[in-house]
């Protein structure tokens, strides 16, 4: 691989230097606390271009930009009380919003794929408030992989994926939520959850009532999930809710047992059985099977409820998407 991406650590000197950079229409990969984003100044058409093209991301599929604040949002979006209330109880954090644009939007249309609605949300990471509250402005970041391949939640997987395509990658160290934030869309009448994240379907109806589950926003979406443009697709093929082995198999483990034998090697996503530590680990794991060259992976039953939805649905997609 010609590796040409920087690894700096995320020191102050550092992060102001990046801010110059992005303000100046760069793109780089940074951290945040659900997996590593590729970020661009989302007000700058050149610079949200420069991400799809590093990701190889088909331009219908719109980018979640990321803001210090609410109210850095308020030009850009109809804030409706729903969604204060939403973000009153949420952010910063993993939960991103599709909200409506108003007329004085000034995201680039490539970013939002010509949509009149617009995802957003305000991270809680350190590195990316100091980030975002520096350069001034907001930031699309779609996680830093090329199309196809696993989120990162490491500054090395970046540079696995992007290191020939970017300069520079913050390193803010593992992602303390390791899976992409929930997306809620309240741009209707009735509340949507797009993608099952961090921030569970019971957390939500806590603070606003019964939500629904809905689809992305991708413009012209197929009916069929994963159909307009590949999800994580594993090297290697990739069995749920396994209780025997296929020789060779590597086990994604849940849980304290009992650990069915017969696997070529064990990784245990949490022992104690931790669904939020598991989803910490879930891309990790995933990617050192894949480093450790694993012909086939098998994954333990993992519980649908909390997080374990938001898990579920990404190994869902990852044994649908498997291409060898
Ligand atoms: P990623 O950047 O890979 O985390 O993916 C962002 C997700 O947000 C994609 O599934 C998009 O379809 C979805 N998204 C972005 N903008 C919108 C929007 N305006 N309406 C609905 N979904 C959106
Ligand atoms: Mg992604």
């Amino acid at each position: 691989m010609n590796n040409k991406a920087l690894i700096l650590p995320a020191e102050t000197a550092n992060i102001s230097t990046m801010a110059k950079q992005l303000q100046a229409g760069d793109i780089a990969a940074i951290p945040t606390e659900t997996v590593y984003g590729l970020a661009g100044d989302a007000t700058n058409p050149a610079a949200v271009a420069r991400i799809y093209t590093a990701k190889q991301r088909p331009a219908r599929n719109p980018l979640i930009i990321h803001y210090a604040s609410i109210d850095a949002m308020r030009e850009d979006v109809y804030i409706t009380p729903l969604a204060e209330k939403l973000a009153q109880a949420f952010w910063p954090g993993p939960l991103t919003l599709v909200l409506p644009q108003t007329p004085t939007c000034r995201i680039s249309d490539l970013a939002t794929a010509g949509l009149d609605t617009l995802a957003v949300r305000v991270p809680a990471h350190p590195v990316t408030q100091a980030l975002l509250t520096a350069c001034q402005r907001p930031l699309a970041a779609p996680s830093a992989n090329r199309s196809g391949q696993l989120s990162p939640v490491s500054a090395t997987q970046v540079a696995a994926s992007l290191g020939d395509r970017i300069g520079f990658i913050l390193d803010g160290g593992p992602c303390e939520r390791g899976i992409e934030s929930t997306i809620l869309d309240v741009s209707g009448d009735i509340p949507h959850i797009l993608r099952p994240g961090s921030i569970t379907e019971a957390m939500l109806t806590f603070v606003i009532g019964p939500v629904q589950y809905g689809q992305a926003g991708v413009v012209d979406a197929p009916k069929a999930p994963g159909m307009l443009y590949r999800h994580y697709a594993p090297a290697c093929p990739l069995r749920l809710s396994v209780d025997k082995p296929i020789p060779g198999e590597t086990l994604i483990a849940f849980g304290p047992g009992p650990i069915p034998e017969g696997f070529a090697s064990v990784l245990n996503l949490s022992p104690q059985g931790d669904l939020n530590e598991a989803a910490q680990h879930l891309f990790d794991y995933l990617y050192q099977c894949e480093q450790s060259g694993a012909t086939r992976i098998a994954v333990m039953p993992i519980p649908s409820e909390g997080v374990g939805v938001a898990i579920n649905e990404r190994l869902h997609k990852a044994a649908e998407a498997v291409v060898a």
